[in-house]
């Protein structure tokens, strides 16, 4: 076991102690296990707390994990706050399963930052050799794949499996196929409701992309999204998103206020000299009001380039359109240019949502986000409620609209409409 592993391991010579793990594991036979462990927020318990309780933080829970790992198991840091571990030795993947656990209740007990207990979370990403790979680059990947499950999952762990799809196709095959996507009418706009949590009533919804595939089937929007960013291709998909979005809605229950729809923009399309006039020619097309409309940009696209897109929401805003911005907390945002965000919404990201009742750090930057965002007269939603009580905490921190599995989970046309009417019954 390697000492202090704080500082962020040095890439060779971290490859060069894995292969040796792999090389032994080889001739014997026998299977190993690599773990990603990411502590969530590491950003914020910086920017909060500062760089020494930060620092401190992390060798408490390089020390946890220590504590509870065997005397053959590997540690490092790799990341600004990932770890890697190699567990050798293991025998099946119930073994895993059982010391993932171990690791991530090491996590109960709070952490001690500048004299404040605070509680922390952490994602954890698995791959099995020799089952998921046979080499240490790929059996990382596998393992960081895992992580992004984890991530947008309830669950704290996933184990990669080779249904975590994606993976399998390779970036050229969606490019390919998403090139014929769009004429074989393989995507689906899926709504998700929104509930005003001050009166109880429906606010509207998100409308999200879904991709069925001939041969693959379902491919996650966060997995041929991005792809579509580097290919171009996000262009098409958003103005087929937004058309759809406005030709549904004509067919939702009339209710007073109208309902919204919110329609996710990618930086790219947001960086498009074309947006304004591709937005304002949509809403004429299907005689849309631009106050039923939302768009959502995320926090790290807006900083891009921030100059350019101010002013591009500034020019939908001043046709009554709505911005939003999504997986707010998430990005680099700069309290001093808070105030001048062109948004009249503001989306708190899942993920601090997720643990809020038992993490008083999220929980607070919940509570301050929603105070600011008020005092700048922006409404907030809380996006990923799973349960009641998160959503009672949420109204009583005065959060303003509510969206989550608990209330519903995304759903074509006809489930949505269906769903509104018995909302409203
Ligand atoms: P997003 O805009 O932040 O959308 C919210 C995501 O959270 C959706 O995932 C939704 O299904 C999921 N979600 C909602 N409630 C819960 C909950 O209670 N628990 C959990 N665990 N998840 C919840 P989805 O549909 O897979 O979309 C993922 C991302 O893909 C979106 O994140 C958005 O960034 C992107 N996306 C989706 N549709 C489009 C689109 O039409 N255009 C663009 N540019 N991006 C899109
Ligand atoms: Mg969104
Ligand atoms: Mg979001």
């Amino acid at each position: 076991m390697n000492e202090s592993p704080t500082y962020v391991a040095n890439r060779d010579s971290l490859l060069r102690d894995l292969e040796h793990y792999i090389s032994d594991h080889l001739t014997e036979g026998k299977k190993l296990a690599i773990l990603l462990i990411n502590i969530n927020h590491f950003r914020q318990i910086n920017v909060v707390y500062g760089y020494q309780a930060a620092d401190h933080l992390l060798d408490e829970f390089s020390q946890r994990l220590h504590k509870l790992s065997r005397k053959q198991d590997y540690i490092a840091r790799v990341g600004n706050s990932e770890f890697i571990m190699v567990l050798p030795e293991i025998l099946n993947e119930g073994h895993v399963t059982l010391a993932a656990h171990k690791l991530l209740s090491s996590l109960d007990s709070p952490f001690s930052l500048n004299g404040h207990k605070h509680k922390i979370s952490a994602d954890m990403g698995i791959a099995l050799f020799p089952d998921h790979a046979v080499d240490i680059q790929s059996l990382i990947q596998k393992a960081e794949l895992a992580l992004l499950t984890a991530r947008h999952s309830a669950d704290a762990y996933s184990i990669y499996t080779s249904k975590t799809q994606n993976i399998e196709v390779n970036n050229w095959d969606i490019e390919d196929e998403l090139r014929n996507a769009q004429e074989r009418d393989e995507f689906e706009l899926y709504f998700q409701p929104q509930v005003d949590l001050k009166t109880g009533q429906l606010f509207g919804a998100e409308a999200l992309i879904r991709w069925k595939n001939r041969d693959k089937g379902y491919i996650r929007p966060d997995i041929f999204i991005p792809v579509s960013e580097q290919s171009g291709q996000i262009h098409s998909i958003t103005w087929w998103t937004i058309n759809a979005a406005l030709r549904l809605i004509k067919d939702w229950p009339v209710t007073q206020p109208p309902l919204k729809v919110s329609v996710n923009l990618s930086a790219r399309v947001l960086n498009d000299p074309e947006l304004v006039s591709s937005v304002r020619s949509a809403l004429s097309i299907w005689g849309a009001n631009p106050e039923q409309l939302t768009l959502e940009v995320t926090e790290s696209a807006l900083m891009e380039d921030m100059d350019t897109s101010f002013i591009t929401l500034d020019e939908l805003r001043s046709f009554g359109l709505n911005i939003s911005i999504d997986d707010f907390g998430t990005g680099y945002s700069s309290m001093a240019y808070f105030k001048y965000i062109p948004a009249n919404e503001l989306k708190i990201d899942k993920s601090f949502i997720r643990y809020m009742l038992d993490n008083e750090m999220d929980q607070h930057i919940v509570k301050t986000v929603i105070e600011m965002a008020h005092g700048f007269d922006i409404k907030v939603v809380a996006e990923g409620i799973e349960n009641e009580a998160t959503l009672s905490s949420l109204k009583r921190l005065g959060c303003d609209i509510a969206q989550g599995f608990y209330l519903a989970r995304p759903m074509p046309q006809e489930d949505f409409i269906q769903w509104l009417e018995d909302y409203q019954a």
